[in-house]
């Protein structure tokens, strides 16, 4: 076994610049195809030589159960990927885990896919399994649609469910503000929202998921002006028909100075795309004192998936 007391792995949190999302699938989740940008917001998973498995959470919706809260047990996705790889090293799960959490909870921003991808990566160095690339992103996609995507990192397009992640050209560095609202969303409740809209025909129904090739030229480019012009996210008109005043925290993104303003994944949070880094300094600046935010973040992106903390 290894020879490591402690592994520190962080794992950045995701926007979607763009979300197709397609038809329901057989299999109950919907046809994606999206692009994923990782930024510089960060999970922290601390894995310790343990008997049997312990968990804790401090920061971001650390307390219990419920909505916008962590769960602290067998039901947390930190748990449920050490299981995983231990029954498939054929090893004991035996570790202390901690999870300090940056990431605002069901937020859309994934902090708990990258919290799994996190698990995976430090608890493969801890227990010394080995395993390979290929078989982390298997795992990781038995865990959940986010989480390849938490262990890719940088920017990727993701099909079948999301899960099937392959990293793109990407010619510049991103600055985003994000716009974190009081309470989370719960990602099945969005999209179960966007079906009803489709049926509802408020919103157009579709065949397969929006193309995500204008946006994969605009990053190729690396102009902030074209990437503004083409950011999409199907599952918006759900997240805004859910809570109304997410409409107004767009506006007043758009209106602070963002080229741009969308929904991230399934909300409710904010991306506001900023010029530069100045820009996005500015921006935070005005959306702090805008009084639609709990609380706003600058960051920036494309950023590694999850790896050891140096
Ligand atoms: P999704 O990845 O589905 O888009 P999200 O980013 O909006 O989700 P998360 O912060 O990942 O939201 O959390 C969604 C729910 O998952 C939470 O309400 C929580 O109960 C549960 N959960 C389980 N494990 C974790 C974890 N390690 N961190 C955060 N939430 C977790």
């Amino acid at each position: 076994m290894s020879a490591a007391s402690e592994v520190v792995v962080r794992a950045p949190a995701k926007i979607n610049v763009h979300l197709g999302v397609g038809p329901v699938r057989a299999d109950g989740f919907h046809a994606l195809h999206t692009v994923y940008v990782a930024v510089s917001l960060y999970d922290t998973v601390t894995a310790r030589p343990g008997k049997g498995l312990s968990l804790t959470v401090s920061g971001e919706g650390a307390g219990g159960r419920g909505a916008g809260l962590v769960p602290a047990d067998r039901t947390n996705l930190v748990w449920r990927a050490a299981e995983l790889l231990a029954a498939h090293a054929g090893v004991r799960a035996d570790a202390d885990l901690h999870v300090a959490k940056e990431i605002p909870v069901a937020a859309g921003l994934a902090g708990g896919s990258a919290d799994a991808a996190a698990t995976l990566v430090a608890l493969d160095a801890l227990w010394g399994t080995r395993a390979g690339r290929e078989d982390l992103l298997h795992l990781a996609a038995q865990l959940g649609s986010d989480v390849p995507f938490g262990l890719v990192g940088g920017t990727a397009l993701g099909t079948g469910r999301g899960e099937q992640v392959s990293p793109v050209l990407a010619g510049g560095r991103w600055h985003w503000v994000l716009g974190i609202a009081g309470e989370g969303l719960s990602t099945p409740r969005v999209y179960a929202e966007l079906d009803r809209l489709r049926a509802a025909g408020q919103v157009p129904d579709v065949a397969e998921p929006g193309s995500a090739d204008a946006v994969l030229t605009a990053l190729r480019r690396g102009s902030a002006d074209e990437l503004g012009a083409v950011l999409s996210n199907d599952l918006q008109a759900a997240a805004l028909s859910l809570r109304p005043d997410l409409r107004r925290a767009v506006r007043a993104a758009r209106e602070a100075g963002a080229r741009a303003a969308l929904v991230s994944g399934s909300g409710p949070t904010v991306a506001a795309l900023a010029d530069d880094g100045r820009g996005a300094v500015r921006l935070a600046a005005e959306l702090a004192g805008a009084g639609v935010f709990r609380t706003v973040r600058a960051v920036t992106g494309p950023v590694p998936g999850a790896r050891p903390a140096s």
